[in-house]
């Protein structure tokens, strides 16, 4: 099968067009949703104007989808094939950093920041969403296009929820776009699974002067539960990680806490072994309060499979990544990626310029992604787009930077362009689709894929919520007055 010869090449120079025209409104939605800067689960701002955009373009909007009040699935068109375009649009707590200048310097002290691109993530998929359907219409490409927002991802929440409640049923083949300093695709495993739960023990309060005897101290189980997994972790396997926050260790040293909790985050290259190391945590949590007299709960509050990539759809990607090409990059632009890498001592080389192809299947990463499960339900590929300096780590102030400059700007029309023809050469050569699915189900090898989800769980709705209420109304005062508006 050749699927080059049949791509469907009038519509996609029709949609680079598109893209090139409303270069000035993808910037401004970028940046828009840079000043948002809102966490997980609290997207109101950003999914308010992203659904506006899709709706005002024509698309059917479902809002709050499974659960989720910033989620939503938007979709144009009817009939097979179903090409999903999703991505993330939240932010990271204590990262607010001011655009385009290469010195740490918040916009607001303490408040939220983009510092990982989900604002350029968004725009990526809005732009490639406006123009793919622009496309459809005019050359008539039957299909449906469905693009979902997901929230919370820096948490690793929403996706494998939406999967859970079938969101992705009718779906043949999905797209996920994220920020890098290159382009990039791959396939193979690319990256980690993970569960993230929180561990909340509780006790006794009593004066710890006066009569600490009576106390049942809610600490002591966070303290002995960390004891138990440093103990274990001697005997974990090398791909396992696990990290924790203390998110409530109680108040004042001479009340005893009556309740205290952590947040733990177990990671393995498989989803089996993150499950397993989390029955593990469970029963050493178990023990820490039979220990110290305390009860324990425990919230799954999400359970991921490790992102895997289609080789189908990767070399797909592929194709139009070599034919996007990268951004030209000027003078001032490279100027200031160089002047970052050196404030933040990494290699000084600048911006991007030469694509590196595929070399074979991708090397699996210790990081992760909430889109992991979509992965394993239908054929996905991950299309990594470049609209950030290289070599610059993320959730650091310095990745902030250059999110809301020209860097990320033209970043996001390349990445928008090889997104929305990906998803033109599905409608446009179906047989490409089929083939997606074929190799699927190969390359998953007999796994059957099941939600790591415990039974009845419910997304966390509050989960940031006193945090963004504290600096909401600080970071209102940065929100652009200006909104963008996409010409037909
Ligand atoms: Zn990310």
């Amino acid at each position: 099968m050749n699927a080059a010869t049949s791509t469907p090449s009038a519509a996609k120079a029709y949609c680079f067009d598109y893209l090139d025209r409303n270069a000035a409104a993808i910037a401004c939605l970028n940046d828009n949703i840079f000043y948002f800067a809102e966490l997980g689960m609290q997207e109101f701002e950003t999914a308010k104007l992203m659904t506006a955009l899709l709706e005002e373009a024509g698309f059917a909007l479902e809002r709050g989808i499974a659960g989720f009040p910033t989620g939503f699935c938007a979709s144009f068109g009817s009939g097979h094939p179903v090409i999903a375009l999703h991505t993330e649009y939240d932010a990271n707590p204590d990262n607010s950093q001011i655009s385009g200048i290469a010195e740490q310097k918040p916009i607001v002290e303490g408040a939220p920041g983009h510092c990982e691109g989900h604002n350029v993530n968004a725009a990526v998929l809005i732009a490639a969403a406006l123009a793919a359907k622009a496309a459809m219409a005019k050359f008539g490409l039957a299909g449906t296009l469905k693009i979902f927002g997901a929230p919370a991802e820096e948490q690793l929440v929403s996706r494998p929820y939406f999967v859970r409640d079938g969101w992705f049923d009718d779906v043949d083949v999905a797209f996920h776009n994220h920020i890098a300093g290159n382009f990039r695709v791959g396939y193979g495993l690319i990256q980690a699974a993970l569960v993230s739960a929180t561990f909340t023990f509780r006790g006794e309060t009593a004066h710890a002067g006066v009569a600490p005897w009576r106390a049942r101290d809610a600490l002591d189980g966070v303290v002995l539960m960390d004891m138990g997994l440093a103990q274990y972790r001697e005997h974990i396997t090398p791909g396992m990680r696990m990290h924790r926050v203390i998110t409530d260790g109680g108040d004042q040293p001479n009340v005893v806490p009556r309740r205290a909790a952590v947040w733990w985050h177990f990671r393995d290259s498989t989803a089996e072994g993150a499950g397993k190391l989390f029955e593990q945590a469970r029963r050493i949590a178990e023990g820490a309060a039979l220990m110290s007299n305390t009860k324990v709960e425990i919230d799954v509050m999400s359970a991921v499979w490790p992102v895997r990539g289609n080789r189908t759809l990767a070399e797909l990607v592929e194709r139009e990544i070599e034919r996007v090409g990268l951004p030209r990059w000027s003078e001032e632009e490279d100027a200031l990626a160089r002047a970052l890498q050196a404030k933040v001592n990494v290699a000084a080389d600048g911006l991007a310029r030469a694509y590196v192809p595929m070399r074979g299947p991708s090397e699996q990463r210790t990081s992760a992604n909430d889109a992991g499960d979509v992965s394993w339900k239908v054929p996905m590929v991950k299309l990594y787009f470049p609209a950030t300096v290289p070599n610059i780590s993320f959730h650091h102030w310095a990745a902030g930077v250059p999110l809301a400059t020209s860097i990320a700007h033209k970043g996001a029309v390349a990445g928008a362009k090889a997104l929305a023809a990906a998803a033109l050469e599905c409608f446009g050569n179906p047989a490409v689709v089929e083939e997606a699915k074929r190799t699927f189900k190969e390359e998953l090898g007999g796994v059957t894929y099941k939600s790591l989800l415990p039974p009845g769980q419910k997304p966390p709705l509050d989960l940031n919520r006193a945090t963004m209420d504290k600096f909401r109304p600080l970071l209102e005062k940065h929100y652009l007055k200006e909104k963008p508006r996409f010409a037909p």
